[in-house]
């Protein structure tokens, strides 16, 4: 396949103006710099209600961000049809992406935000979420998770400088229960997808699921750069390898969040990447 220079990516952002509770926009912008110094050209599409369905056959990486239950309900209203259709066939055709807390309930079989208020999903990760009883408290708090989604973690293997304990915020109310799908990690510290069975959220084809704000990707520029090239590699069909960044700052970042955890033994060697 002939290569255009610059290469670039055209990152497909699900309603920014209704799933930007949490300040998950930082995933956004950790990817288009992260990008940007390589050289690599960021189209953003926010996808909106207004957005033709055509669009989407542009996306070349997802994003979703968190949002409250009402802002979900509304997204849903309009995620059906030809754009759930074009989004789901590009993540089964191994479209990368990166879906945060409120996105992947709406992915899963259904989110329940009360008893009876069912909002149905795509289906398109194997789990369902449930707020459960009304007075079940929120999941709040710093989460870290040891990554375990086989394909990702052989993948971070081969990347400069990686690693494979990942940190973020999570702030929830609703449980996920995984089914036939792996999980994304294993929780160290908080309470990941449900606080009782240890999992963090899912990892499907190149789609990561995962509870964690934080942003996410600016705290863990591993998990960044794997979608960048990942996106790369579906996108241009042909083997991508990224120039390492110096990291300094997000390695002293992360020394002091394992620190303030009392997660000392996590440390890693200097990330390189
Ligand atoms: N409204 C959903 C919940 O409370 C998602 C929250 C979020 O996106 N942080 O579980």
């Amino acid at each position: 396949m002939a290569i255009n220079y610059p290469l670039e990516l055209t990152i497909g952002w699900l309603y920014p103006s209704l799933m930007s509770t949490y300040g998950d926009r930082g995933n956004l912008i950790c990817l288009q710099k992260r990008s940007e110094w390589r050289g690599i050209n960021i189209k953003v599409m926010p996808i909106e209600q207004q957005t033709a369905a055509s669009k989407l056959h542009n996306v070349d990486l997802w994003i979703g961000g968190g949002a409250q239950d009402r802002q979900q309900e509304i997204v849903m209203r309009d995620l059906q049809g030809k754009k759930a259709e074009i989004l789901g066939e590009s993540l089964e055709a191994g479209t990368p992406g990166v879906f945060t807390c409120g996105a992947p309930q709406l992915l899963g079989h259904y989110y329940e935000p009360a008893p009876g208020q069912r909002i149905k999903g795509l289906g398109l990760f194997d789990f369902v979420s449930s707020h459960g009883s009304v007075n079940a408290p929120r999941c709040t708090g710093n989460i870290v998770f040891q990554l375990t989604a086989s394909r990702l973690v052989q993948d971070l293997d081969a990347m400069p400088g990686n690693n494979q304990v990942a940190i973020g915020f999570e702030n929830h109310g609703g449980r996920t229960y995984l089914g036939k799908v792996e999980p994304l990690g294993r929780v160290v510290k908080g309470y990941g997808n449900n606080g009782e069975d240890g999992t963090e959220g899912a990892f499907y084809r190149n789609a990561i699921a995962t509870y964690a704000h934080g942003p996410l990707l600016p705290k863990n520029p591993f998990l960044s750069d794997w979608l960048i090239q990942t996106a790369l590699i579906q996108k241009y069909q042909t083997i991508v390898t990224l120039k390492p960044l110096d990291d300094t700052l997000v390695t002293e970042a992360r020394k002091a969040m394992f620190k303030r955890l009392g997660l000392t033994h996590l440390l890693e060697e200097p990330l390189n990447c």
